[in-house]
């Protein structure tokens, strides 16, 4: 099979031919459809990620069909050729986290293209039919990008819930493949005015589309000022940061009002001084890491019956190389999936 793998931080992918992978006893070989390609991936091959082991195929949205049951494996009512996307974040299946549903918070991180091969490939080998979630009418290709895109804001917007009581606000910086899913996810679980940030204009103009309720420019002067008098000087009662270098996050802390809370999703490493009266009174500071299998059983629901708006690039795996560099220059509008 057709397999992209990085070799080394800051290398390209390399195409290569390795024999197709044979699901062992418990496992099921999944044909890919699609694999979405999320910036975690371009901060991993830049070498900004701790803890990831290289060579490897990455690459954790994953989307296909059921080609083949490992020996023994039960089917639990899947069947071969059903079309079905991967919840990737598997871990041990036994400590407190993974018996309390929130597997992706185990220590033992074995991702789906972080630890073990993921989908830049024609197959992948998952563990079991627990992490496959039927996949219905929905297109597979599309459907990639629903295992993280949209389920990682979805689980960052639900910690803000009980915030965004009616007449509140919310700020959602980064309009990319997450965020373009976190604005929906917004518009259709609160009444809060959805104030967008982005520093490209067509971003922007993505986020309008999707239903912000403002659009702003974070180069602007005034921004913090703009937010400050859209929300009557209290700041935002939450905030959720999709981008996470240093300027987003002194936005955010900044934006941020009394008691609110400020979600960091983006990995790009920044960091913010946090002082008693460097924020708001009572605000928290929390990451949000990835979602829950239940969580993206949710996300598909709501996909099945159209209500999510995707903006996806597809591209071929053999483009992988020039997806990224497209990625790392900001010219791709919502998510590229790569189809082997
Ligand atoms: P993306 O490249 O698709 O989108 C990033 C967006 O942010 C782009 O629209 C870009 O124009 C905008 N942007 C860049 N700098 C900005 C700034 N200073 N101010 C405002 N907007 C700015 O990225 P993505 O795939 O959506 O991922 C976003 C971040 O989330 C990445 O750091 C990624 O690694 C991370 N991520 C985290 C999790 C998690 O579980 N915590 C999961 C997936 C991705
Ligand atoms: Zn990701
Ligand atoms: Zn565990």
């Amino acid at each position: 099979m057709k397999v992209a793998r990085l070799l080394t931080p800051g290398a390209d992918f390399v195409i290569e031919e390795l024999p197709r992978p044979q699901p062992g006893p418990g496992e099921v070989l999944i044909k890919i459809a699609g694999a979405g390609v999320c910036h975690s991936d371009l901060h991993i091959k830049q070498g900004g990620v701790p803890g990831v082991r290289l060579p490897n195929t990455l690459g954790h949205e994953n989307a296909g069909w059921i080609e083949e049951f490992g020996p023994g494996t039960e089917s639990r009512g899947f069947e071969i050729g059903d079309p079905v996307v991967v919840f990737g974040g598997w871990g041990c299946g036994t400590c407190r986290f993974c018996l309390g549903g929130q597997e992706q918070l185990c220590n033992t991180s074995l991702w789906s293209g972080v630890g073990p091969p993921g989908g830049y490939a024609e197959f992948l080998i998952v563990p079991s039919v627990r992490v496959l979630v039927p996949t219905g009418d929905v297109d597979p290709v599309l459907a990639a990008t629903l295992t993280d895109a949209a389920l990682t804001p979805y689980s960052a917007v639900k910690k803000t819930l009980p915030r965004l009581v009616p007449g509140t606000s919310v700020l959602s910086i980064g309009v990319g493949g997450l965020g373009q899913y976190g604005i929906q996810f917004l518009k259709m679980l609160t009444p809060a005015r959805v104030i967008a940030i982005d520093t490209d204009p067509a971003k922007r103009e993505l986020a309008s589309t999707l239903g912000a309720d403002v659009v702003l420019d974070p180069g602007a002067d005034d921004a913090t000022d703009q937010i400050m008098e859209l929300t009557r000087g209290q700041g935002a009662e939450a905030v959720i940061d999709f981008v996470g270098v240093n300027s987003t996050m002194t936005l955010g802390t900044l934006s941020v009002g009394k008691q609110g809370l400020f979600v960091l999703v983006g990995l790009a490493g920044g960091s913010v001084p946090y002082s008693f009266f460097g924020i708001a009174q009572g605000a928290s500071l929390t990451t949000s890491n990835w979602g829950t299998r239940n969580e993206l059983t949710e996300v598909l629901a709501l996909a099945q019956r159209g209500a999510l708006v995707s903006h996806i690039e597809k591209y071929p795996l053999t483009a992988i190389n020039d997806v990224f560099n497209r990625l790392e220059r900001g010219m791709i509008t919502g998510r590229a999936v790569l189809v082997p």
